[in-house]
């Protein structure tokens, strides 16, 4: 099946404006002819091209810039709660065009249509999240030892955020960031995965159209371009106080660096190793039925995807049976053909980088017990889901192979579990399947799992927004979307007041001449 035979898909694309050669920069307008050259979006679904579009240069990134900074400062004067209300039209636009972005994320990603809807709704319920934010960016007021003096703490915009996506969440990362940064009064440089350009062009115009309609420009400003002439410059320019990079572990190492080189400050959100503990005593169908849309959902391209199970002994080889059954009934296809299960990987390279991680994995002496092939469809992007036999001191284990391969462990005491779970360099997201009280509050108490997200009897992925969104030690430390998140898109100031006619000095010291 190709792009243009599947019902709509064309129409879809006129209908988001994005047919045929699309500009690379803007903020509010479009440059007209970015100098970066030309960058071709493929369907990883079939290997046709979507549409071409015109990255930016230096000159433009320059550009682009220079109008998000002048737009900054009244932008930042505007009342939050006004710029909630943009925030909430934005939502509806979101609303109106779900299906033709979902459609447009599933094209160009290789994600199958329903999560690219849901990648739409994510954006939808953190622009609703954010519009109640607008009348809530609260700080604390405290106590002051002095008497007669008040003290409080109040939130200012910070200035331009640059947020740097991963191709995998194309939209809905760029959201958790630009909806909160722009109620907190922040403008938005955007740079996205040049391997998802059309998509984040759709978003950029349906917010341009809500923008212009309030009289303004230079909010959200995006640019599409190669690492050198647009990343490595965002990451270093000081114009910029805050760095929301979400990509891998090495991106984040450079991403660091640079910023913290000018002593900025960045938001990182990177590579994760998620294991899943099952135990005895779980109810297996619920973790069979989690482990496989955690596994491979998204072609097990997901930060929060499963790449370790830990099996309680009792329970591991009635559980690999299940897992190699219902492996086998995984409909592999099309992003969009509505009877897909599993799409392509992003590129060829993915596919390659699979087979090669697989090879690792067998010299290392894991035991593939299901898939792991290419498949000659269309395109070149499909392979079989893995389930691998492994054990606990496979290096492999440590890294993150971006691709549907799950390892399986056997374990005895659940503190072995534990230990092993926790001994990896990532830290972002995992989960428990347990009935028994004792058992959950381990993995949840601060000697269990180590992760940012820690869930019981539910998968890793497929986080709500109301939560705080991140993860420790190699994934970046990073928290986005709710709970109070927002912070980070801010600048807090403490404000000592003195109502008095005197002065008296904190700590009780004396300096009286
Ligand atoms: P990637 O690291 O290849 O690229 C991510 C982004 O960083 C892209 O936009 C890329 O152009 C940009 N980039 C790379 N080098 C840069 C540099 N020197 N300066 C500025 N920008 C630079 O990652 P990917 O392959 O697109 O995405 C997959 C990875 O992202 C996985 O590791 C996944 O776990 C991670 N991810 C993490 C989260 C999270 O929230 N923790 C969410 C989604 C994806």
């Amino acid at each position: 099946m190709k792009a243009g035979e599947i019902a709509g898909v064309q129409e879809a694309l006129e209908r988001l404006g994005i047919a045929e050669i699309n500009s690379g920069a803007g903020w509010g307008e479009w440059i007209e002819r970015p100098r970066g050259g030309d960058l071709v979006s493929i369907n990883p679904s079939d290997g046709s091209q979507i549409a071409r579009v015109r990255m930016a240069a230096a000159e433009d990134y320059e550009e682009v810039v220079r109008h998000a900074a002048e737009t900054f400062p009244r932008w930042r004067d505007y009342p939050a709660p006004k710029r909630g209300q943009i925030v909430r039209e934005i939502g509806d636009e979101l609303r109106r065009h779900k299906n033709d972005l979902g459609m447009l994320v599933s094209l160009e990603m290789g994600k199958v249509f329903s999560e690219g809807l849901g990648e739409v709704q994510e954006m939808i319920d953190i622009a609703d999240f954010a519009v109640g934010l607008s009348r809530q960016l609260y700080g604390l007021t405290m106590p002051s030892e002095r008497p007669s003096h008040r003290m409080y703490e109040q939130w200012h915009p910070l200035g331009l955020v640059g947020v740097i996506t991963a191709f995998n969440f194309p939209v809905a990362v760029w959201s958790w960031n630009a909806l909160i940064a722009a109620v907190c009064g922040d403008c938005v440089v955007w740079k996205p995965s040049s391997e998802t350009p059309l998509v984040s062009i759709a978003v950029q115009k349906i917010c341009d159209r809500v923008f212009a309609r309030h009289g303004w420009k230079g909010v959200f400003n995006l640019v599409i371009g190669r690492g050198t002439d647009v990343g490595e410059r965002l990451i270093a320019d000081r114009r910029i106080p805050l760095i929301s990079a979400t990509g891998s572990c090495a991106m984040g190492y450079r991403v660091a660096e640079a910023v913290a080189r000018r002593l900025g400050r960045n938001l990182l959100e990177l590579g994760g190793n998620n294991g899943v503990i099952v135990m005895d005593d779980a109810n297996l169908d619920l973790a069979l039925r989690a482990v496989l849309f955690g596994a491979v959902g998204t072609a097990g391209q997901r930060c929060t995807t499963i790449r370790r199970l830990f099996l309680q002994k009792g329970i591991a080889r009635r559980m690999t049976e299940s897992l190699v059954a219902a492996y086998r009934q995984i409909r592999i296809g099309h992003a969009l053909d509505p009877e897909t299960l599993m799409g392509p990987l992003v590129n060829r390279a993915a596919v390659d980088e699979m087979m090669r991680g697989l090879e690792r994995i067998r010299e290392q002496g894991g035991e593939v017990l299901y898939g792991g092939n290419r498949l000659d469809l269309p395109g070149g992007c499909y392979v079989e889901p893995a389930l691998v036999k492994a054990h606990p001191e496979m290096l492999m284990l440590r890294e993150e192979l971006f691709a549907p391969v799950l390892y399986l462990v056997e374990f005895d005491r659940l503190e072995q579990a534990i230990e092993w779970h926790n001994s990896v360099p990532q830290g972002l997201s995992s989960a428990m399947f347990t009935t028994s009280l004792i058992s959950a509050e381990t993995f949840l108490s601060a000697g269990g799992s180590d992760c940012g997200i820690a869930n019981i009897n539910i998968g890793t992925s497929g986080a709500e927004i109301g939560g705080a969104f991140g993860g420790e030690k190699e994934t970046g430390g990073g928290r986005e979307s709710g709970s109070d998140a927002w912070k980070a898109y801010m600048r807090r100031q403490t404000v000592t007041i003195n109502w008095s006619n005197d002065l008296p000095l904190a700590q009780g010291v004396k300096f009286e001449l």
